[in-house]
């Protein structure tokens, strides 16, 4: 077979395309897939074996796979993790391996014991640790056990047939976990878990020794045919008992220095190491973790939000990383490798920092990614992210259908842009004389302006493309639509936040909130004056009172307005029904930040408060009205607030209905599709899925998007 030549690497990215000796084996570039949970475990492997042999197809020299329990009594629960407890699960690894090396990338698997992490509620095995102390979550009310001579024996043991279960399955690097408080060896490490009085405790000496041993014992397996990596979390930045990048962290790498073949290093827990774009800017774990290639001859690998290729390079060239790691920036974009070296680099589908990946997986369901709709989709749908999606009729150039869609948000945007991709003609009409929807509107909010990726990676192309057509400040109508006779119409005009009261908790809309408060605003009227300070001061500042942000949404909409009024000036107080603060927000990692924020601005936080329909602010607990104590606002009655409701939005469906209606009649109308907010206002990976998934029908409307592959099990 003919194979169009291999384009020549940019002389400028060459450094990240040269093999890296890790140990006994070579990685075939610097590009190094680190592992990540998929929520896809080893339950549903056919998907996550997919979802890894994408990112390998896609040019990551190293592909791991997540956290990989080494037996029964490191188990998980409702974290569906990879597992490896005994030989029946080598084939299941095996596969996951081939799947890998087929694209010519090394596979390396991350073995794991999760100690006091863990949960044992399918084994039913008592929680190791080293000590008798409640488990690190205090959510769940389980302790672990203080493992003894024996236990430390047994665990050692465990690990052993583990790697050796690994080595059978073929991976190249086997892994030795010490990170994100997740492991055993991490609460053995740290004085925080390990008050032991043994060898195994006091001494940092002490404390590494198990980690020694246990690298010490992987080595042994390995026996010079498969590297072993280290996997470490430099530091625990705000813990206040912990490892630091000057302390003890440093001290741990300098004692092993040249014991593993690999460091992949970061800093813990997991919300450090995964910090939302909100809170961390790419290359936020450099401070923490320069120093580590100082201190070894060995590779270091780390992570850090890298996206752009520059700034790769600069790593690689002042030798502050040997092999650029990245989990989510692979989600994002798995053939981000490919793109470098086919010197295409603004067609990076740079991850936005949102975490709505993290956020599935702490669902213990296949991840999700705002940027890239493909993901997880890979088996069960077929789904390629790179590859035009093939339309049920075969378009010729010269007879191209013609689709109109209206509305250029997230959702508008996708659709669009799988349209031209498989061949089709595409016209986008914009109301507003800019792109991007709410996204536009998000960006403008601390700490939000990364969202702007999604809207950007999207109209850059459909701007290039011939096929494509923007009309901006065009506001169609139903008569606007049917006169356009496109061959389809997707309407994508998204949503608004409402202002009558309604949200999650309480379901109808409310009478008369306008006369309960000086005014009632949404979190549009917010974002719609941000750009300038002027009008900010004007239209939302001018009356100098105080403000009750309503949070009845619980992602990060209420939290985020709360910080940006605050920011500005403004006396805010934050309410919410729920007993936590932005509630969702725990699952992307980031609510801990949040509540530290608004703290700092200080923000008169109010969990437990309800917003009665008088307008008063009850407690959930009590039911007694409450007092906001704090700047004097307790002393100012509820019509003197100002109310910025946070709860649901509503889909802007008018033109959707309108031409539904025409239909109806039996006027001419066209093949209409609602797509994104429109349809049903969701997160912004929802509008981007919903345009996606729409173009799809439009391709192929044959394609019943309910019909999903599964991995049904066989009875054995
Ligand atoms: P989604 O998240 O579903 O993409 P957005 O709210 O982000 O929704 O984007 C919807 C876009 O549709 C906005 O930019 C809005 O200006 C535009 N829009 C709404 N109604 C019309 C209309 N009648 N004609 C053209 N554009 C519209
Ligand atoms: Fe990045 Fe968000 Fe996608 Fe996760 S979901 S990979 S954070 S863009």
């Amino acid at each position: 077979m003919n194979r169009p030549p291999t384009p020549a690497i940019p002389d400028r990215y060459a450094c990240l395309f040269e093999p890296v000796q890790i140990g006994p084996v070579t990685a075939p570039n610097r590009f190094y897939a680190v592992p990540h949970a998929t929520g896809h475990g080893w339950n549903q492997p056919h998907g996550s074996i997919a979802l890894r042999a994408m990112k390998a197809e896609g040019g990551w020299g190293t592909v791991a796979v997540q956290m990989c329990e080494i037996a029964s009594d490191s188990d998980l629960a409702s974290h569906p993790m990879d597992r490896i407890w005994d030989d029946g699960d080598i084939d299941q690894h095996r596969a996951q391996v081939e799947a890998i090396h087929h694209h010519g990338s090394l596979a390396a698997i991350e073995l794991a014991h999760g100690g006091m992490r863990a949960r044992n509620f399918t084994s039913g095995q008592p929680i190791a640790g080293p000590g008798n102390m409640a488990i690190l979550r205090p959510e769940v009310p389980l302790q672990c056990r203080a493992m003894s001579l024996g236990d430390i024996r047994r665990f050692r043991d465990s690990h052993k047939g583990a790697a050796r279960r690994a080595c059978e399955a073929g991976y190249d690097i086997l892994y030795v976990y010490a990170a994100h408080d997740l492991s055993l060896l991490s609460h053995f490490l740290s004085l925080r878990t390990n008050h032991r009085t043994d060898n195994y405790g006091g001494s940092l000496e002490n404390r590494m020794r198990l980690l020694r041993e246990v690298l010490e014992d992987t080595l042994e397996v390995a026996a010079g045919q498969k590297a072993v990596a280290l996997r470490f979390s430099v530091s625990e930045p705000g813990k206040a008992i912990g490892l630091r990048h000057d302390g003890e962290g440093r001290d741990v790498v300098e004692a092993l220095a040249e014991l593993p073949d690999l460091w992949d290093v970061n800093i813990s827990g997991w919300s450090e190491d995964s910090a939302t774009a909100r809170f961390a800017e790419e290359g936020f774990q450099l401070p923490y973790t320069d120093f580590v290639k100082s201190l070894t001859s060995k590779p270091v690998v780390g992570v850090g939000r890298f996206t752009s290729a520059d700034l790769m390079v600069s790593l690689v060239k002042n030798k502050r990383l040997d092999l650029i790691g990245a989990a989510r920036p692979s989600i994002s974009d798995p053939f981000l490798p490919a793109k470098i070296r086919e010197d295409r680099v603004e067609d990076i589908r740079e991850c936005i920092g949102c975490n709505i990946c993290v956020s599935m997986d702490s669902y213990g369901v296949p991840i999700r990614c705002t940027q890239n709709p493909t993901i997880s989709e890979e088996w069960r749908r077929g789904w390629h992210p790179e590859k035009p999606v093939q339309p049920l009729v075969r378009v010729t150039s010269s007879d191209k259908p013609h689709h109109l869609v209206v509305g250029a948000g997230p959702a508008g945007l996708e659709c669009a842009l799988t349209l031209i991709r498989a061949g089709h003609r595409v016209t986008v009409a914009e109301r507003e004389s800019e792109a991007g929807g709410r996204l536009l509107r998000e960006a403008r909010l601390p700490g939000l302006s990364s969202c702007l990726r999604v809207r950007d990676y999207r109209l850059s192309k459909l701007i290039k493309s011939a096929s494509a057509n923007l009309y901006l400040s065009s506001e169609m109508t139903a008569e606007d639509v049917i006169e356009f006779a496109a061959d389809s119409v997707t309407v994508a005009t998204g949503s608004v936040w409402s202002n009558a009261g309604e949200g999650s908790t309480h379901t109808a809309p409310r009478q008369d909130l306008s006369k309960q408060f000086h005014q009632v605003l949404t979190p549009d009227d917010i974002m719609k004056w941000m750009h300038d300070d002027t009008l900010f001061n004007a239209n939302i500042l001018a009356d100098r009172l105080p403000f009750v942000v309503y949070d009845d949404e619980h992602f990060y909409m209420a939290s985020v307005i709360a910080e940006a009024l605050a920011e500005k000036g403004a006396h805010v107080i934050y309410a919410t029904p729920l007993p936590g603060i932005a509630s969702w927000t725990d699952n992307t990692l980031d609510q801990d930040r949040i509540i530290e924020r608004l703290n700092k601005l200080k923000v008169s936080l109010h969990p437990n408060c309800s917003l009665a329909e008088n307008g008063s602010f009850v407690s959930t607990l009590s039911g007694e009205a409450i007092v906001f104590a704090s700047n004097g606002a307790e002393r100012t009655p509820s019509g003197s607030k100002i109310l910025v409701m946070a709860g649901i939005r509503k889909p802007v469906e008018d033109l959707h209905n309108a031409l539904l209606e025409k239909r109806a009649e039996n006027q001419p109308a066209p093949i209409l599709f609602a797509a994104g907010d429109c349809k049903v206002p969701g997160l912004i990976q929802s509008a981007v899925y919903s345009g996606h998934t729409t173009a799809r029908q439009i391709l192929d409307p044959s394609v019943d998007m309910r019909v999903i592959r599964r991995e049904h099990i066989i009875m054995s």
